[in-house]
């Protein structure tokens, strides 16, 4: 029987390292949500089509194709997997996934994964809206500080440069947009398992999670 394991959470909680990780470890699919909404916000942006410009925004959404293949994103048959981790587009995302309309778009391409198999589906409304039913919920966060902390460090190791405090920032003003937003907030989801991993390694926080997932699955 396949079944749906999803992680929630602000961003730089260490979601996607965890949710990878815990992936292969349980031998089942990673679904990073954020980058589904990290690809349109990027081809909207590009099309210049405005938050505010409903018509259009309809018509782009029903026109675009975005496809998921294991670690790559693609968007009209154009591999954008490079392109969507930067920080214009980390603030992009979080202006167009607020749009109920964009948000509407996307929700059956993400239920859709789970008919390829087991899913460990990562974002932030992936346990309230987009899999209600899934098997175990997690809700990961971590201090603003300690996320910006593993941003800064995660971008010198990439040999990028990062101003700590700008990504401080960065952080806390996406927070603010993601959880006051009226269409599906950031919010933690019924019955979720609440995690703060600010003093835990990544090793730490996947442990807990398989080992969570493993006791859910012999009950
Ligand atoms: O997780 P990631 O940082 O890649 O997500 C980028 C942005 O996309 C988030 O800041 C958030 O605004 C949005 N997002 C969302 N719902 C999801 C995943 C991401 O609104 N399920």
């Amino acid at each position: 029987m396949s079944y749906v394991i999803t992680i929630d959470g602000p961003a730089g909680a260490g979601k996607s390292s965890v949710a990878k990780e815990a992936a292969k470890k349980l031998g089942i699919k990673y679904l990073d949500t954020g980058a589904i909404y990290r690809a349109i916000a990027l081809i909207l942006a590009k099309s210049e089509i405005k938050p505010d410009n409903e018509e259009y925004l309809r018509e782009a959404l029903s026109e675009i194709k975005i496809e998921l293949r294991d670690n790559e994103v693609l968007v009209n048959d154009f591999d954008v997997t490079g392109e969507i981790r930067t920080p214009e587009v980390d603030e992009l995302a979080s202006i167009y996934s607020a749009l109920p309309i964009v948000r509407k778009a996307l929700l059956g391409l993400q239920q859709e994964q789970e008919k390829y198999g087991s899913i460990i589906a990562e974002g932030r409304d992936v346990g309230s809206v987009v899999f209600p039913n899934a098997k175990v919920k997690f809700f990961l966060t971590a201090s603003p500080e300690a996320r910006a902390k593993r941003r800064y460090d995660e971008r010198i190791k990439k040999g990028k440069s990062a101003d700590y405090d700008e990504i401080l920032a960065a952080i806390i003003q996406r927070d603010k947009n993601d959880s006051s937003r009226d269409t599906a907030p950031l919010s933690v989801p019924d019955g979720a398992i609440y995690l703060d991993t600010s003093e835990m390694s990544e090793l730490e926080a996947v442990n807990f999670v398989v080992d969570k997932v493993n006791e859910a699955l012999t009950k």
